[in-house]
């Protein structure tokens, strides 16, 4: 089967995450596709593909060589985003893209002034959907290049590799699935998640990230009486927000730039809530910002001599550079395997966290490849035919890497 008729297959399934959900996974159309791909990984020759309780899909793909290698894991997320719609996706591939704005449907356009990568894809195969939807190549096209990867290894038994194990996981777009994997199944020594963008794009470093949860205790009275009497929580809400730096807003900020995010305000006079999310990639600044609302809660308790201000703040995940300083061999190979197909390679720092963040906690280090994605989250998402291709031989150019390390017992 191409590459792109399996990822078509995988966008015509919603598995949109809910993040309501109390089960494990977000959405019963998870265990659906999670099925699918087990019949898949059966077909192509891994006799042991099987899920466990919690929908996490899980295959071992045996070393053909006689002597000792690194195992690696593969991953890739099963369900979507539910920023916008994941259902009915019309998936429709554009052969030899002219690299003029496409027209999607009906009034519908990926412009080339919105996204002006798009010239770049001049040639090039690439699949849009119909601009009322999401794609799903997060992470669809990575399970695709997964899944393409080891008909690869079977097609070609004369491909010398290593034990490789494969894992499939639920709701990593609303952060909880990862935390429920099953470690005495997925036995590796390191991993990598097909998680991101371009073929060039090796990830190892993502946010840390905090959250803070403020209650604001007004004191309600009729306005016309409210003279040296009144706090209105509300405006403490807005006052407390002001002062925070403006440019730490995320709108203002890029790159390695951390933020501190206002989810919402609500609220009358006599209490209000508002909560955000703090994020910078070096932990000694988390933390400076995270002092920051200490200290204006500080401040304007200190100014109304009660306490006004309640504030809850809790770090919720770290960096994984720090588990990676003393392995950058494994970000190393994905280097060498990828500047073996003549590309640049970029290191991205990802504004955001990740399963990989997640699971290098655990112990299994793991940063970050590309999907040939694009517009991730979003109705102008696309997924590039050429570049699922080249993962497929930068997964082959990794495992050949390490194949030629391995050592004889
Ligand atoms: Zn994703």
């Amino acid at each position: 089967m191409l590459i792109e008729e399996r990822f078509i297959n995988y966008t015509k399934i919603d598995t949109t995450a809910d993040a309501r959900s109390k089960t494990c996974p977000s959405t019963p159309n998870q265990l659906i596709f999670a099925d699918m791909l087990i019949y898949e990984l059966k077909q192509i020759g891994v006799k042991d593909a099987r899920k466990d309780g919690n929908g996490f899909v899980y295959g071992t793909v045996e070393s053909n060589v006689d002597y000792k290698t690194d195992v690696i894991g593969l991953l890739a997320h099963m369900d979507t985003s539910d920023a916008t719609s994941g259902k009915d996706i019309k998936a429709r591939i554009i052969r030899d893209y002219d690299g003029k704005d496409i027209l999607l449907s009906e009034g519908i356009y990926s412009t080339v002034s919105d996204y002006p990568f798009l010239k770049d894809l001049k040639g090039k195969d690439i699949i849009v959907t119909d601009g009322t939807t999401l794609l799903g190549a997060d992470d669809k096209a990575g399970i695709a290049i997964i899944m393409d990867f080891i008909q690869y290894l079977y097609q070609n038994p004369e491909v010398k590799h290593g034990k490789i194990m494969v894992c499939f996981t639920p709701d990593e777009e609303i952060g909880t699935g990862i935390l429920k994997i099953d470690l005495n199944e997925f036995v590796c020594d390191y991993a990598y998640t097909l998680d991101g963008g371009a073929v060039n794009n090796v990830t190892f470093e993502n946010f840390n990230a905090a959250s803070a949860t403020l209650t604001f205790n007004g004191n309600s009275i009729h306005p016309g009486d409210a003279k040296n009497k009144m706090i209105n929580a509300t405006q403490l809400a807005i006052d407390f927000h002001n002062m925070l730096p403006v440019n730490q807003r995320p709108e203002f900020t890029e790159k390695r730039e951390g933020f501190n995010h206002l989810l919402g305000i609500v609220g009358d006079c006599q209490q209000a809530k508002s909560s955000y999310i703090i994020r910078n990639h070096d932990l000694d600044l988390l933390h400076q910002q995270m002092h920051h609302f200490e200290l204006i809660t500080m401040h304007i308790n200190e100014m109304f001599n009660r306490h006004v201000v309640e504030l809850q703040l809790k770090e919720t995940y770290h960096n994984m550079k720090e588990c990676l300083t003393d392995k950058m061999f494994i970000v190393e190979q994905a280097k060498t395997a990828i500047e073996q197909l003549g590309y640049t390679v970029e290191y991205e720092p990802i504004r955001g966290g990740t399963d990989g963040a997640h699971l290098s906690f655990m112990g299994v280090a793991t940063p970050n490849l590309g999907t040939g994605g694009r517009n991730f989250h979003g109705n102008h998402e696309l997924a590039i035919i050429d570049e699922m291709k080249e993962m497929v031989k930068v997964l082959a150019n990794i495992i050949n890497i390490v194949v030629e390390r391995g050592v004889k017992e």
